[in-house]
């Protein structure tokens, strides 16, 4: 297995000094190298023009959480912690749509959605709607672990953190200029356009990641502010398990970024992890063929997906796609288009 890194045979010696005690416990411990992926949105890109600058920022933040993900990993955390953490510092972050960044709501408010998932027994959660949660990843992690619900929504899933003192704010905390303006802009569209109109589209900004651990597991999160100008308490693909997220050991951890109703449709996550584990297509095949189908739908948008083996694919459809990887080399990529 390439990313096997070493067997150690730990050989357990019975405490008994006894001669005759020839009674030894073999134990195989495989140890694997840690990989770690994110995405900061798929869309136009391109058509955002940002300056050297502004990219910059985008790069720097990326580059600091697959850093603090990678150190979680190597140094002998879980998937599930490195994915939680690169989250949580992209949600904290105002340049991505989620957590802080999030954009608005038709209503001018912030809903928020997040999803993780574990690849070694499919334990997952999610929430969808919330406007109070300071970091949903957060919220969505201790509903995995620690109670018998996999989807909260809106005041419930509030009452939820509330009730098990996860960090919450003033909705005011969500504001942020920039999201304001598109809105606006959005709003003045909406006249004559769909929310899903090629502008709109130009403000995707979800964040996901995707992470190996030592132990040969696998994790999947994502998180969203959804789509700007979005009505009805629309919820996308995100925290839809098997749409936007999904993770499973015997196939893929995957995190997807797109507009949403396409992504649900095709079950994107689940039906890349399916084409990996069931028909054995190499991920890019397997992203390539899902992303295609998206695209058939008139949809677009990307995925990142990690295998065991340490294997990754970043694939999108629109001119870029905020991004980046540490492989089980160590090396690292950080990219916004092509
Ligand atoms: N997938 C998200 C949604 O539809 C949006 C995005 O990825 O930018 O809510």
């Amino acid at each position: 297995m390439k990313n096997l890194l070493f067997v150690i045979i730990v050989l357990c010696l019975s405490c008994s000094d006894s001669a005759s005690d020839k009674s030894k416990t073999e134990q195989v411990v495989k140890e694997f190298l840690p990989v770690i992926a994110l995405h900061g949105g798929a869309g136009d890109l391109k058509g955002l023009n940002l300056t050297p600058a502004e990219e910059q920022q985008y790069l720097i933040v990326m580059d600091s959480a697959l850093h603090v993900g990678y150190q979680i990993l190597v140094n002998g955390g879980s998937s599930l912690d490195a994915v939680e953490s690169v989250i949580k510092i992209m949600e904290d972050s105002p340049l991505f749509n989620a957590g802080r960044g999030a954009v608005f709501s038709h209503e001018g408010k912030n809903e928020l959605d997040a999803a993780i998932m574990n690849g070694r027994n499919q334990d997952c959660a999610a929430v969808a709607g919330v406007t109070i949660v300071k970091n949903p990843i957060q919220l969505v992690r201790h509903i995995m672990d620690s109670s018998r619900f996999v989807f909260l929504s809106g005041e419930g899933a509030e009452q939820y953190a509330t009730d098990y003192k996860i960090p919450t704010v003033d909705p005011s905390y969500f504001f942020t200029q920039k999201r304001w303006d598109q809105y606006q802009e959005a709003l003045k569209e909406d006249k004559e356009k769909l929310d899903h109109s090629p502008s709109s589209e130009k403000k995707m900004g979800t964040v996901g990641c995707v992470a190996l651990d030592r132990y040969g597991n696998l994790a999947a999160g994502t998180s969203t502010g959804g789509i700007t100008n979005k009505k009805y308490g629309r919820i996308g693909d995100s925290p839809v398990i098997g749409a936007g997220t999904y993770a499973d050991n015997d196939g893929v951890a995957v995190s997807c970024t797109g507009r949403g109703e396409d992504f649900i449709k095709v079950a994107a996550a689940h039906e890349i992890n399916s084409l990996v584990k069931y028909k054995k297509k190499s991920l890019k095949d397997a992203v390539e063929k899902t992303l295609k189908e998206i695209v058939s739908k008139k949809g677009r948008g990307g995925c990142i997906v990690l295998d065991q083996k340490g294997n990754y694919y970043l694939g999108f459809t629109t001119s870029g796609m905020f991004r980046g990887v540490i492989d089980a080399q160590g090396n690292k990529l950080v990219k916004i288009y092509e």
